[in-house]
């Protein structure tokens, strides 16, 4: 899984991948990622990305020729799958992280200034990409999240396979609460639940945990699936969670 990132500041993404997760995964080769200077696809001798915006507003406007050219430049194979990063782009959760991390190539375009002249979302991308309803300065920080997220999908990113399949969103709900040592701070107690050493009863109580706390924060989650019998049961029973603390 390769990544190819287009940008105008490219040193943005010197510290954001250099620990971690993301890093473990570069150095063991299981994802690519290389981060372009977009002035690099320019052809004039002032290396201008920008423009004053038709029709007189204010503000400067990415280009549309480097874009392209980097772009057709970093493609492989015309196997690449080509993003913009925008705030009017498909909100980024984690089915979208995932249809990016089953892709071989994907190609992010960041937006600065203005945005990015309107025939690159036209006739260049296969889709824009949002990280969320505000906007940023530029599309770099978008880019990070995006590939961080992704990756995470990448099979061998993260160690074991079930904190994947356990994270918020990833199994439609969100994750359960997690402790460590010690078992008392100022008086705040870990849940006795958790040193029962019964682990079918503390898998019962962390899915529960995780389906109250769906229910409680986002209830649109769950609103339109068929929870399963199980479940349902697990969530009549919160009213009762106290006893099993
Ligand atoms: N005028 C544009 C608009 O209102 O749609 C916003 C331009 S913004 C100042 C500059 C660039 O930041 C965008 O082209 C995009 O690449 C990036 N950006 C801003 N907000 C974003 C968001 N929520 N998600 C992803 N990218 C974003």
């Amino acid at each position: 899984m390769r990544f190819d990132i287009i940008t105008i500041f490219p040193e943005m993404f010197a510290g954001v991948f250099s620990g971690g997760i993301i890093k473990r995964a570069l150095d063991r080769g299981l994802v690519r990622i290389a981060v372009h200077d977009l002035r690099d696809f320019t052809q004039d001798k002032h290396r201008q990305v920008d423009d004053r915006p038709f029709g007189g507003l204010e503000g400067m406007v990415l280009k549309p020729e480097p874009i392209f050219r980097a772009v057709e430049a970093v493609r492989e194979d015309g196997a690449g799958r080509v993003y913009l990063l925008s705030p009017q782009g498909r909100t980024l959760d984690a089915d979208l992280a995932r249809e990016l991390a089953a892709e071989r190539q994907v190609i992010l375009i960041c937006g600065r200034y203005e945005g990015v002249d309107e025939r690159v979302v036209e006739h260049l991308v296969d889709g824009e990409i949002s990280i969320g309803d505000y906007v940023l300065s530029g599309g770099e920080l978008a880019a990070a999240v995006v590939v961080d997220a992704a990756s995470r999908f990448v099979p061998g990113v993260v160690g074991k396979e079930d904190s994947v399949k356990n994270d918020s969103f990833a199994g439609g709900i969100l994750d359960y609460p997690q402790y460590t040592r010690p078992r008392e701070f100022r008086g705040m107690k870990v849940p006795q639940v958790l040193f029962s050493g019964d682990h079918k009863r503390i898998e019962r109580w962390r899915r529960k945990k995780a389906l109250e706390k769906t229910v409680r924060r986002r209830p649109d989650l769950v609103r339109n699936r068929t929870l399963a019998p199980e479940d349902r049961r697990l969530l009549e029973d919160i009213p009762n969670e106290r006893k099993d603390e």
